[in-house]
């Protein structure tokens, strides 16, 4: 789960990161009012989307007035921002943060992240900051530090003093530097994150060390025990298909095709959204309903899949081992009478009773195409599908 920058800022600013000071607004009104609470000759007014990249796309701006922080605003609020990590239908700017301006004299990267090889945190840091983290390395990839902190230990003074060394940091600037790598590896452990990403940290022209962007997102299966975080949630900038999914408890995955799937366990649907493309296909969705899927959660499943509106065939594809082919296909008949299922409908089952599965099937006189193999499914499904279009 993400978070916005400014809640981002909150939470480390809890552990002692230096962040600007700055404060949220809902409408231009707002924003001219929080300059006027900060005082100061320059603001930066910043969209809270869930991306970076804003400033290329215009959701980060440097204002010397107050007109200019009232139109900045303006020409942000209620707008979806565009930028090339939101996709061409962009996200929705509802809130934006307004902050006192900082002198930059340089720019860092820095990220912790989970190295699940290592089964690690890692910390990687760099001295060529404010590009993002593919564009360094691609361009500057020597100048990346990568540093493993052992959990046992944490991150201790020393280590945080190598990284703040090898980023060439004025020996002035180090007691900062160390302190705000402890701060964030805490943040990092003590809130369950994924990730915490500085880009950038900044060297001020008053030699101080700031946070001027923040990015935290977190581990999904701990959010149980941090509702502090589980409140920071904002469903307007998630994918509306995949909210409604896992707010039901279903393991859905939105994608851009016209074929939704059912399928049980990531490896199959992975064969699954391959052998669909294979087949000349596109598929809209990859949804896993795990195992001993029972009918209702089956009829969920559809319903999940046919919330997305540009689905226009369904593809079922179970292979049966703790699941039970019956209990799929009664989930099945179910989704198609009480859904009223008018798009084409492929399964496929295998495996534990499947016999009886088959029989379910065939007894409910539905239209629904059976398939043996899935190969089979897959290109008697893209068929029904392009069939149904030209028709
Ligand atoms: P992002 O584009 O979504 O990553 O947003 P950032 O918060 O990282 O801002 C983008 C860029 O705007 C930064 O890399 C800075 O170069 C610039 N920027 C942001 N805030 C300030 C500021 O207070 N002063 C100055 N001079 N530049 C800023
Ligand atoms: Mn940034």
């Amino acid at each position: 789960m993400d978070i916005h920058e400014y809640q981002a800022k909150e939470l480390l600013r809890g552990f002692g990161v230096n962040v600007p000071r700055g404060g949220i607004a809902y409408s231009p009104e707002q924003a001219v009012y929080r300059t006027q609470e900060l005082s100061g000759e320059r603001w930066v007014v910043k969209a809270q989307i869930h991306s970076g990249a804003r400033g290329k796309a215009g959701g980060v701006k440097i204002c010397a007035t107050e007109r200019e922080v009232l139109e900045a605003a303006d020409s942000m609020l209620g707008k979806r921002l565009v930028t090339h990590q939101t996709g061409p239908q962009g996200k929705l700017v509802g809130r934006l943060y307004v902050e006192e301006a900082t002198d930059i004299q340089q720019e860092i990267y820095l990220g912790f992240v989970m190295d699940r090889k290592d089964e690690r945190i890692v910390v990687v840091a760099s001295a060529e900051g404010g590009m993002e983290i593919e564009d360094i390395s691609a361009e500057k990839p020597d100048s990346i530090i990568r540093s493993v902190v052992d959990p046992a230990v944490g991150m201790e003074a020393f280590q945080a003093r190598e990284i703040a060394f090898s980023l060439g940091l004025d020996p002035a600037l180090i007691p900062q530097a160390v302190k705000t790598l402890i701060a964030c590896y805490k943040a990092f452990q003590e809130l369950d994150a994924a990730m915490v990403e500085i880009n950038p940290l900044v060297v001020t022209g008053a030699g101080e060390i700031v946070a001027l962007d923040a990015k935290l997102s977190f581990d999904e299966n701990a959010l149980f025990r941090r509702p502090q975080i589980s409140e920071l949630r904002d469903k307007s900038q998630e994918d509306s298909r995949e909210t409604y999914a896992s707010d039901r408890g279903l393991n859905y995955i939105g994608l851009d095709g016209q074929i939704g799937c059912v399928v049980n366990g990531a490896g199959l649907a992975m064969a699954t959204l391959d052998m669909i493309k294979m087949a000349g296909g596109e598929p809209a969705n990859f949804l896993d309903v795990g195992g001993g899927a029972s009918p209702d959660r089956v009829l969920k499943s559809f319903r999940a899949v046919l919330n997305d509106p540009n689905v226009e065939a369904i593809l079922v594809n179970i292979f049966a081992g703790i699941n039970r082919c019956d209990w799929i296909a009664e989930g099945v008949v179910r989704a198609v009478r009480e859904l009223e299922l008018k798009i084409p409908l492929v399964v496929r089952l295998s495996g534990t009773n499947v016999e009886e599965g088959r029989k379910i099937l065939a007894d409910s006189k539905l239209d629904i195409t059976t398939a043996d193999t899935l190969a089979e499914a897959a290109e008697k499904v893209v068929a029904a599908w392009k069939s149904n279009a030209q028709g």
